[in-house]
């Protein structure tokens, strides 16, 4: 069995060790005995092909570093679209989620367009919302916490199905208690830090997810996550109101 990752933009998009969702990946697949390879999908590589994605992972990145992205990725939205529809596992981290969406509009007021492969728009708010954050997903997943580390200034507006409620930071924008998206196999959210090694269970859940759509595989191997989830454990109680 072999899984393809598509890291996107690893070059413009790997803000706080993005780039560890990756190797978190990577490891929890090779440590069941599933080859993994990693393909690098970038601004400079002459040509692409998303078809043979398995996985793929969109960092956060700058402002700036958004508006590169954004112009190069327009001529793959419809192929990109159509993953997204056919389940293809997607995880898109801030800036990354951002621009799935309509627009974001930065801090200077300049609109940076988005994909437009989701109807909501993400405009930039007052101060920074930065800090440690505790979600209660909602995908089924046990422990129920998700942990992360967030730190942007686009509030984001949408009435998909979120990934989490906030009992902990601020999520989506600091109003409505939301943290994310799901969309089928696609999951934006804010929550950096990075994501999957903090959250062993996220992680084994793109991975199935994977695997079901390719091979029907139903079941993950448990792999010994005692260090990760003392971990886990730790955050939750450290930050928890
Ligand atoms: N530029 C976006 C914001 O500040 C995203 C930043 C990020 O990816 N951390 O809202």
């Amino acid at each position: 069995m072999e899984l393809n990752i598509y890291h996107m933009y690893p070059e413009v998009l790997n803000l706080y060790g993005d780039m560890g969702n990756i190797l978190c990946i990577k490891r929890r697949c090779e440590w069941r005995g599933i080859k993994a390879s990693i393909k690098n999908f970038s601004v400079n590589s002459k040509t692409h092909d998303l078809k043979d994605g398995d996985i793929f992972f969109i960092g956060g990145g700058s402002d700036r570093g958004q508006n590169i992205v954004c112009s190069h990725f327009t001529k793959y939205t419809e192929e990109f679209k159509e993953i997204i529809e056919d389940q293809g596992v997607v995880l898109a981290i801030c800036g990354g989620y951002q621009f799935l969406g309509e627009k974001y509009v930065d801090s200077d007021g300049k609109e940076v367009p988005g994909l437009g492969i989701f109807n909501y728009s993400t405009l930039n708010g007052e101060g920074r919302l930065i800090g440690n954050i505790i979600i209660e997903n909602q995908i089924g997943i046990t422990p129920k916490t998700i942990v992360g580390f967030e730190n942007h200034g686009g509030r984001t507006y949408s009435d998909y199905k979120p990934l989490g409620l906030v009992k902990a930071g601020y999520g989506n924008n600091e109003h409505d208690m939301k943290e994310g998206i799901v969309y089928k196999n696609c999951i934006g959210t804010y929550l950096h830090g990075p994501l999957l090694p903090k959250n062993p269970h996220l992680a084994d859940y793109l991975i199935l997810k994977a695997l079901e759509k390719k091979y029907g595989i139903k079941n993950l191997k448990e792999l010994d996550d005692t260090l990760e989830y003392s971990a886990h454990e730790k955050v939750v109680e450290m930050y928890s109101k």
